[in-house]
């Protein structure tokens, strides 16, 4: 999720020779995870890179007795034993911890008690704008050393696409003070809005289209409040996707400032109820959507409209794990290549099922995540075990990542704490949602533009007749 799709026959740059030799299994390599695992290993799967091979992948981990690969919770986590097996199957060696194939990442839940919590827009004239959790707002806050937290009455100014970029000579926050205010934004970035490559990358979005620096962002301006406008084409997921992931318990890294230094509070609220609020202050967003394209653009209070929060939160401790393991290369073994992909996804949603077994409006609980991102990770094994077959030249280090939902974390973490230090790893490719409808002609490559393996997957392509989209 929150990612757009990369085709899994990126696995073309392994170059591997994938001969027919079938994989030599020590039986005791399987217990590596000295585990028991929920669900069995495939018993047979070829070295060459095949449909049914990433096929008995995905539906495995995309099963309901993983419920979903909730990070911390006891079924994700089984979801990332069976990884972990898997790899040691296949013959990959554990690089995690410990001669496992385990990193720890330490986490918290963050749950905020919807009952007791508000976020307030009040509008010049002192009416409160409708605001409904999950409806129209949703909300959170990443302080993890506080169950409750509140503030009154700030302002509230309009950031544009709250981006700070001094390559792009763009700075929508135009050094004024923001202490104590609300911000609020556009999402995705300039770039994006208007096409244009020289700005922002043109449609391929930066890390500054991306939520998680925004929020950053608005907390080393010091804001208070930070909250993005929903709009389903430039964030690329409907409004859905926003109440869903940001409802129920929120998973974050433990932080070594408690959060401090980030916002008190985070959220988003729907185009429409932006449009509402703006309008009270006399403003048009579609208006200030205009000038926010331009780096001429300074910050616009609405004047008169103020923010109020209070949140009340309980935050439970957990655990979760990335998944690693690697193979030694023959002539440059110190000289990694990366290939990441992470296997957790939403896990269960809190509301009730609907329907029966069977019927076609059946919903049970679970977020299976079969292309979000069971894909990704059974071609982060099916490469491993075509890899596995053949003489590397370099070493390979395959990593499965936890808590990427929550914004990415599990790769945080892994990148603040590297197994192989960053020095040694001259490439990197994550692979997230491959696509379940077919061959396409086109491959989207996210964040392109920022790698010269572009120029070797562009050879490829060209000879499969296909070509790369940013
Ligand atoms: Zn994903």
């Amino acid at each position: 999720m929150k990612r757009l799709l990369i085709s899994v026959s990126i696995a073309a740059l392994s170059a591997c020779g994938a001969q027919d030799n079938s994989n030599d299994i020590e039986p005791d390599t399987v217990s590596a995870a000295e585990t028991e695992l929920l669900l069995p290993l495939p018993d047979q799967t070829s070295p060459a890179i095949v449909s049914e091979d990433l096929a008995i992948r995905i539906k495995t981990l995309a099963d309901d007795t993983f419920e979903g690969r909730g990070p911390g919770t006891e079924a994700g986590e089984a979801s990332a034993d069976w990884i972990a097996a898997e790899m040691a199957r296949i013959g990959l060696s554990p690089a995690g911890e410990d001669e496992t194939f385990f990193q720890t990442v330490k986490m918290v839940n963050q749950t905020v008690d919807t009952e007791n919590s508000h976020f307030q827009l009040t509008k010049p004239d002192g009416t409160a704008l409708p605001l409904t959790p999950k409806e129209n707002v949703v909300f959170w806050t990443k302080h993890q050393d506080k169950n409750e937290l509140s503030f009154d009455a700030t302002d509230v100014v309009f950031v544009g696409y709250g981006s700070v970029a001094p390559e792009y000579e763009w700075d929508d926050y135009a050094g004024e003070d923001f202490s104590g205010k609300t911000v609020i934004m556009l999402v995705n970035d300039p770039g994006f809005a208007t096409g244009d490559p020289e700005l922002f990358k043109g449609k391929a979005m930066t890390y500054y289209g991306r939520w998680t620096y925004k929020f950053e962002e608005a907390a080393r301006q010091g804001a208070t409040a930070a909250i993005i406008i929903h709009e389903t084409e430039p964030a690329s997921y409907g409004w859905d996707v926003v109440s869903n992931s940001w409802s129920g318990a929120q998973s974050d890294l433990v932080r070594s400032d408690g959060g401090a230094d980030r916002a008190m509070l985070e959220g988003w609220i729907t185009r429409d109820t932006a449009e509402e609020l703006f309008a009270s202050a006399g403003l048009d967003l579609e208006a200030l959507k205009q000038q926010a394209k331009s780096n001429s653009f300074t910050p616009v209070p609405l004047e008169g409209v103020k923010a109020s929060g209070k949140i009340s939160q309980s935050i439970d401790q957990l655990e979760s794990r990335n998944v690693v393991g690697k193979l030694t290369g023959k002539v440059t073994p110190d000289e990694y290549v990366l290939y990441t992909a992470h296997w957790d996804h939403l896990g269960k949603k809190s509301e009730e099922k609907t329907g029966a077994p069977g019927e076609d409006f059946y919903q049970d609980q679970i977020f299976n995540g079969a292309v979000d991102n069971a894909t990704g990770s059974a071609a982060l094994l099916e490469i491993a075990e075509a890899m596995a077959a053949d003489d590397l030249e370099r070493s390979a280090l395959f990593l499965s990542v936890t808590l990427e939902e929550s914004g990415l974390l599990g790769s945080a973490f892994y990148a603040e704490n590297p197994l192989i230090p960053h020095s040694q790893v001259v490439a990197g490719i994550n692979m997230d949602g491959a696509l379940p409808i077919g061959r396409t002609k086109d491959m989207v490559v996210v964040g392109y533009g920022a790698s010269e393996l572009e120029d070797i997957l562009r050879d490829v392509l060209v000879e499969q007749d296909r070509v790369i989209k940013p």
